[in-house]
């Protein structure tokens, strides 16, 4: 746990209850897909899924990720809270938990503290399924601690709590809209969605470019950038952080800037006036932290990495 994070020494029933449905409401929208077997998929019905898997997509990379976890750019206490709104109708749990299992993500990648790395405690197929998923179903789901910037809202804990209640919302909105067909979408936009946020987790470690020197397997993944929306760039991110831009890499010798969507965002955002005090690394910094010879291709586990530099972010926090 961090250094202002609040240690949970056992949970309230009520919590564990609201916890807990999150994984259920996870295997629920796989058994929904179900639904469209008997409905089909209408032109309609599809928009509505894409739409919805795009606009949380969004709010679970630029809101929960990049705003609330590691504070890359700044915003108004209204935006954020209503994006971590979006950010929780995506079924993928409240701020809190998110961001408390994030940091310790960050704190010991690929390490024994890393819940769902693909490298322990189990490795090969065994370890792509523990970080697709399986970690959710295991007693490593309760966080030990919770973020205490995040618990001192009264809002965004509310937001925690009741995570549960966005995602049935839509569930509900999507059966007035068009009956069992507008629901299976609703169901499949969710389940791809929660397993196009788990690849991060699972083959941004295992397969891709190092461009970076980081002390994990972290890695550059277009497969995944495409269905994060830029978060697949994840050799950078775990390079920097704090940096608003996952996109970075080099050809040759020359930095590249890799398509970033969420960044593209809060980059709107800014223009806006909706985001300020966007945090980005100097070209200088980037060079510096260049990888000596690009690992790309399979990652073999942690201990091929780790002769990297230190993993935290060289920006300001
Ligand atoms: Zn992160
Ligand atoms: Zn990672």
């Amino acid at each position: 746990m961090g250094p202002s994070d609040i240690l949970i020494a056992s949970y309230s029933r009520r919590t564990l209850l609201g916890y807990w449905l999150g994984p259920v409401l996870i295997i629920l929208s796989h058994l929904g897909c179900l639904l469209l077997l008997v409905t089909g998929l209408s032109l309609g019905a599809l928009a509505w899924a894409l739409g919805l898997y795009l606009i949380r997509m969004l709010a679970t990379t630029a809101i929960y990720h990049r705003l609330l976890t590691h504070r890359s750019y700044d915003t108004s206490p209204t935006l954020l809270r209503l994006g971590c709104v979006v950010g929780a109708s995506a079924g993928q749990m409240g701020p809190s938990w998110w961001k408390a299992h994030h940091l310790a993500h960050h704190r010991g990648s690929d390490a024994a503290a890393d819940v769902h790395s693909p490298f322990q405690p189990h490795g090969g197929l065994r370890g792509f399924l523990w970080s697709q998923g399986g970690w959710l179903l295991s007693s490593q789901f309760l966080p030990e601690a919770l973020p205490a910037d995040v618990e001192a809202d009264p809002v965004l804990r509310a937001i925690d709590r009741f995570h549960f209640v966005p995602p049935l919302l839509l569930a509900l909105l999507s059966y007035q809209i068009g009956g069992l067909a507008y629901l299976g979408a609703f169901c499949l936009s969710t389940t791809v969605l929660f397993h196009g946020v788990q690849t991060v987790n699972s083959l941004s470690h295992i397969f891709g470019s190092q461009p970076f020197r980081t002390a994990d397997n972290s890695r550059n993944n277009p497969l995944v950038a495409v269905l994060t929306l830029g978060e697949g760039w994840h050799n950078p991110h775990h390079a920097f952080q704090h940096s608003a831009r996952h996109g970075f890499s080099f050809q040759g010798n020359r930095l590249v800037r890799l398509v970033d969507p969420t960044f593209g965002f809060i980059r709107l955002l800014e223009v806006l006036g909706l985001a300020w005090n966007v945090k980005l690394p100097s070209d200088r910094q980037l060079h510096l932290r260049r990888r000596s010879r690009d690992a790309s291709g399979l990652g073999v586990g942690p201990g091929e990495a780790a002769s990297g530099a230190s993993a935290q972010g060289a920006l300001p926090g």
